[in-house]
């Protein structure tokens, strides 16, 4: 018995608006639904199972998706998605999920572009309440950050571990690395070395404005590399919005520009990070919000496993975990989804798995 998925789209606009939603995000569900409800519901059916709806003016994949499992007398699964969010104090749940968090898995150090010490990043942590600290400083392509070589990266294991004798009990910075995707979806850094880091987050910052096929097929290729752990601020987008004074080392003292969403074929990312357990990082800093939330709730209806980071370059930085964590309750992500809920053995077994 098929649903009205005009009702449905009107439904899903109501529901982002009620939560306060980019009103962009809102008038794709309200124009999908005029769009729509000017044709006869034959022709509405005939369109979409001939995937020919997002031919429409109005219409784009998302729309055409839930158009499609209403059709198919389901409750789309981003109406299904707001419905189970509606009525819970988002604050409540973006602060249970900070509380929940018990590490960071995207720091940097003044090794690479951040403006601190290890051990300032590590006793800011410890004042937060976390039990570990992954340091991911870059990985050498990375000029302008000061990327670390290879032979930098094994002195900074050394240190860490040195660090790691006199930091109080019950807590641990764990080694890691912010490494390049390069061009062809290789990583930046000595096989060996990513082998031996306990967690390993890749990231685009170079082509980011690849065309989607090459993007997506860098994507991929990054993916399935057994080291990846995490997938780092996977749009590279910058959005301009920033809260009053906020600024850190890390922002090289410029305000952030704005820059549009790398183009890659999402679902094909979410399904490869599924069949190949990589998490999918929610960057919490202020520019970044990165990944936007229309592909958070895609990456949750895939599977996908998620890790909640600041990409701190700066002590101070690492409070911001909670902008993230409002971000991800909107989306309705679970706690038991987010890979730094989990205790650091329980990590690092996952990373080494
Ligand atoms: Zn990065
Ligand atoms: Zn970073």
């Amino acid at each position: 018995m098929s649903r009205d998925p005009v009702a449905d789209l009107r439904r899903i606009a109501f529901l982002l608006e009620r939560a306060n939603e980019a009103t962009y995000r809102v008038r794709a569900f309200r124009s999908a639904a005029n769009a729509l409800a000017a044709m006869p519901g034959a022709e509405v059916a005939e369109r979409s199972r001939a995937g020919k709806l997002t031919e429409l003016a109005g219409v784009g994949d998302v729309t055409a998706r839930c158009v499609a499992e209403s059709l198919a007398g389901e409750e789309p699964v981003y109406l299904r998605r707001l419905v189970a969010t509606e009525g819970t104090d988002l604050d409540a749940e973006a602060a249970a999920l900070r509380a929940a968090l018990r590490g960071d898995c995207h720091t940097h150090s003044d090794w690479s572009d951040g403006g601190s010490p290890i051990e300032e990043m590590a006793l800011a942590a410890v004042e937060l309440g976390h039990e570990y600290l992954v340091l991911t400083d870059h990985s050498p392509r990375l000029k302008v950050a000061r990327g670390l070589t290879a032979d930098r990266l094994r002195r900074q294991l050394d240190q860490v571990a040195q660090l790691n004798e006199a930091l109080p009990e019950g807590f641990r910075i764990l080694t890691g690395i912010e490494v390049d995707i390069l061009a062809d979806g290789s990583l930046d850094q000595d096989e060996e070395l990513l082998a031996r880091l306990d967690v390993v987050v890749g990231s685009v910052h170079s082509g980011l404005n690849d065309d989607r096929a090459k993007m997506t097929r860098r994507m991929l290729a990054a993916i399935a590399n057994p080291h990846l752990d995490i997938l780092g601020h996977c749009t590279g987008r910058m959005v301009l919005s920033r809260p009053a004074g906020v600024t850190g080392p890390g922002d090289r003292g410029h305000r952030a520009r704005s820059r549009p969403e790398s183009n890659f074929d999402a679902d094909a990312v979410f399904a490869a990070c599924v069949e190949h357990d990589t998490a999918v990082e929610i960057n919490s800093r202020p520019e970044r919000q990165d990944p936007p939330k229309r592909l958070i709730r895609r990456a949750l209806e895939a599977g996908c496993l998620f890790a909640i980071n600041t990409d701190a370059h700066a002590p101070g930085q690492l409070d911001w975990q909670r902008f993230g964590c409002e971000r991800a309750a909107r989306c309705g992500v679970p706690a038991d989804r987010v890979v730094n809920t989990w205790s650091a053995d329980d990590l690092v077994a996952w990373t080494h798995s």
